[in-house]
């Protein structure tokens, strides 16, 4: 055995992202890239914005000594600070820079939070269609992720959420806008889920935290709300990155953002900044710290990716598809028109078209759509789109 048998699980579990890698590549192959339309990935492809380029060749031009050195764990005091600024007006509440931890993306700032907040056996709460990646980074730290179904539009279903917590509950966790499904939470609801919070942890004599997972919040369509919720629940922890809203993907840059009133904040803070030394990533990318620094509140061209919405949402419903519009992030998370979601995804790649089933994401009876594709790809797959949707009335 060459690896542990927990690993040769997990890899068979993460399978569906592989094998539609897979298949992308062989399909890519035979037929040339252009006639393969590949909705499976979330891998931004609208461009960073000019400033972006700008700020970068600025800050490699400015060479302090140690620039390249070791820093404190929770990242630059001064690229702290601007962040902060800007939580600040996003949160509607005064947040210092003490309070910001620069993270390898939101990947890392969620491994950053469960390590510090987990113990062996606890429980993570996520309404479900949910990103996947939670259970592997729950297990990482001695946890597991409770899924609880969302209502059919896919809004919070708070007796549902209430119903799962338990002894063994530490966290909430809630990503909005959402991936896979679009969806934005509205302040209605997640000041009830703060309510329900603080009332449980009463009623359990233990602090629940609420995670907020938000890489899309700069990601959103028609003025939809994404609320702070620093202001709904005063244990709450934010997760972002600058992957999707200044597409960095790549670059490995997020924070994780403590509300200033939340219990026990300081050994909070402590276990964060520890957490990010001793996971491995010692502290964010320091040339990255610097430039998003100066890019607080800056985006890509979020209309390129409402037109992409438009095309598809449009496309697809003269098709006969069924769906929610999304308020935010890039993705589409239409019902399958049979109810084997796997089974419809390959009739979807018999005409070329790529997507991952819902059941991927805990959502069965659908597929994800991303559609930060060119225009192309999505004009291209519509007829495709048609003829699986056909075959399956079949
Ligand atoms: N959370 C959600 C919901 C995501 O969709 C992703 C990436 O797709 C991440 C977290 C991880 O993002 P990052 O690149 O910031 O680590």
């Amino acid at each position: 055995m060459s690896i542990t048998a927990k690993m040769e699980g997990f890899i068979e579990k993460s399978s569906w992202i592989r094998k539609m890698f897979e298949e992308g590549a062989r399909l890519k192959g035979l037929y040339g890239a252009e006639n393969v339309f590949d909705f499976s990935l979330g891998n931004p492809n609208v461009p960073p914005p000019e400033l972006f380029q700008k700020t970068l060749m600025a800050v490699a031009a400015d060479n302090p000594e140690m620039i390249h050195g070791y820093m404190p764990n929770p990242g630059y005091p001064a690229v702290r600070a601007k962040v902060a600024a800007q939580v600040s007006l996003e949160q509607g509440m005064e947040v210092s820079g003490d309070e910001i931890l620069m993270t390898c993306g939101a990947a890392g700032g969620l491994n950053v939070i469960f390590k510090s907040i987990l113990d062996t056996g606890d429980e993570v709460v996520v309404p479900s269609p949910y990103f996947v990646e939670y259970n592997f980074y729950a297990d990482n730290h001695g946890g597991s992720i409770r899924a609880v179904k969302t209502k059919p539009d896919f809004s919070l279903d708070l007796s549902a959420i209430e119903a799962a917590i338990c002894e063994r509950t530490r966290a909430v966790l809630i990503n909005s806008p959402n991936n896979p499904t679009g969806q934005v939470y509205s302040r209605e609801s997640l000041e009830a889920l703060g309510r329900m919070l603080e009332e449980k942890s009463a009623a359990l004599g233990r602090t629940l935290y609420l995670i907020s997972d938000e890489p899309y919040r700069k990601i959103i369509y028609d003025g939809v709300e994404v609320p702070g919720l620093f202001t709904c629940y005063r244990n709450t922890m934010v997760t972002t990155s600058y992957s999707k809203d200044l597409s960095l993907a790549g670059e490995r840059i997020g924070y994780v953002a403590l509300c200033p009133a939340a219990d026990a904040r300081d050994a909070l803070l402590g276990g964060m900044a520890l957490a990010n030394r001793i996971l491995g990533f010692v502290n964010a990318p320091a040339l990255m710290q610097r430039v998003v620094g100066e890019l607080q509140g800056v985006t890509v061209d979020i209309g390129e990716y409402a037109r992409k919405r438009s095309l598809l949402c449009d496309g697809l419903k003269d098709a006969g598809y069924e769906f929610t519009v999304p308020g935010g992030a890039f993705y589409l998370f239409p019902k399958s028109p049979i109810a084997d979601d796997v089974a419809f995804v390959r009739l979807l790649q018999e005409e070329k078209v790529l997507a991952v089933p819902g059941s991927g994401f805990g959502g069965p009876g659908h597929i994800r759509l991303s559609y930060c594709v060119a225009d192309a790809t999505i004009t291209g797959a519509m007829p495709g789109f048609r003829r699986a949707m056909e075959k399956a009335k079949d």
